[in-house]
């Protein structure tokens, strides 16, 4: 077999989590000589054990990493990136619209910090928005520390890097991408799809600083990857997915099928907030950014599908079904 279409083999770094999301995963990979981390896990110590525990087993040290690329820029995918590069100066490759995120670029944050503030409002949120405000601030501070030393090398996608064809899979984050490695159909798709559990498209801003359709975008690009067959699918938490087009379509159709009842439930016109109420309760509070990323995901899909049509009073939407 040709060294070009040999399939990259893979050291898999699960760290178990009590989260719904089971396990964080990340991967040491080689390919054509070459040793690369996809993702870079959480920061915290069992993690960085984990990471040291998996080298040490396959007789590698952090010296023999040549690269780390990042599937997106949250959290849970980065979080060892300043630790690894303290022992030694790795490339890090990351797609350009998460290199603001990963730097924490103040005045970036503090502007979508703004931004949000007045989408909530279009909501009809009040008090909730108001103190998930104060907490997108008050984590702007905490999360200083998470800021990524050093250079990001930006990349985008139609790139090809290390044998993989960069794929970008916007939704869950903007900056998602996809690893293909084509000749194997070997997939890095970090949180693009999970096993267990549904990817959340988050709100989101554009480069307009627009507020993107998240949810729209997302069902696009989880369309997408069906022209990409994959003969097994590395996820970022959860099981590595050996049947990834079955799990797709599951996606997908899980998709429609809260639509469906987003749509049921919405017999008059109402803000997305008191819809939110009426679907979520407690949650509504508890975990206020999911549930407003879903709720208004499946709002915008449906309007695109004309089935919902909306009003500005006041600055706020009101949004009702369009009976036919
Ligand atoms: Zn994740």
């Amino acid at each position: 077999m040709n060294v070009m279409t040999k399939a990259p083999t893979v050291y898999p770094i699960f760290v178990p989590t009590k989260m719904s999301l089971h396990t964080f995963n990340f991967y040491l990979v080689e390919i054509n000589h070459r040793l690369l981390l996809i993702d870079a896990g959480i920061d915290t110590d069992k993690c960085w054990n984990i990471f040291q525990d998996v080298l040490l087993e396959n007789n590698f040290t952090i010296e023999d990493i040549d690269a780390i690329i990042l599937t997106h820029h949250h959290e849970d995918h980065i979080g060892l990136v300043n630790r690894i590069r303290e022992v030694k100066e790795v490339p890090l490759y990351a797609h350009e619209k998460g290199v603001k995120r990963l730097k924490r670029d103040e005045d970036f944050l503090e502007k979508r910090i703004a931004l949000f503030a007045d989408i909530f409002t279009e909501m009809g949120c009040g008090v909730e928005a108001e103190q998930e405000i104060a907490r997108l601030k008050q984590a702007k501070i905490d999360n200083a520390s998470q800021t990524i030393l050093g250079d990001i090398i930006p990349i985008r996608g139609g790139e090809t890097l290390f044998g993989f064809d960069i794929i970008e899979t916007p939704g869950h984050a903007t900056d998602h991408i996809m690893l293909y490695h084509q000749p194997s159909q070997v997939a890095f798709i970090g949180d693009q799809f999970i096993k267990h559990a549904t990817t959340n498209a988050l709100i989101d801003l554009d480069s307009n600083r627009k507020r993107t359709l998240s949810l729209v975008i997302y069902e696009a690009s989880l369309r997408d990857l069906l022209q990409y067959p994959m003969t097994i699918a590395y996820s970022g938490h959860g099981e590595v997915i050996e049947e990834p087009e079955e799990v797709i379509q599951f996606h997908l159709k899980r998709i429609e099928r809260k639509s469906d009842k987003v749509l049921h439930l919405l017999r008059e016109e109402t803000t997305i907030a008191a819809l939110a109420k009426e679907m979520y309760g407690k949650k509504y509070d508890t975990l206020f950014t999911l549930v407003m990323s879903d709720l208004v995901g499946h709002i915008d899909r449906l309007e695109k599908l004309e089935k919902v049509t909306k009003r500005k009073e006041q600055g706020i939407f009101y949004y009702k079904r369009v009976d036919k």
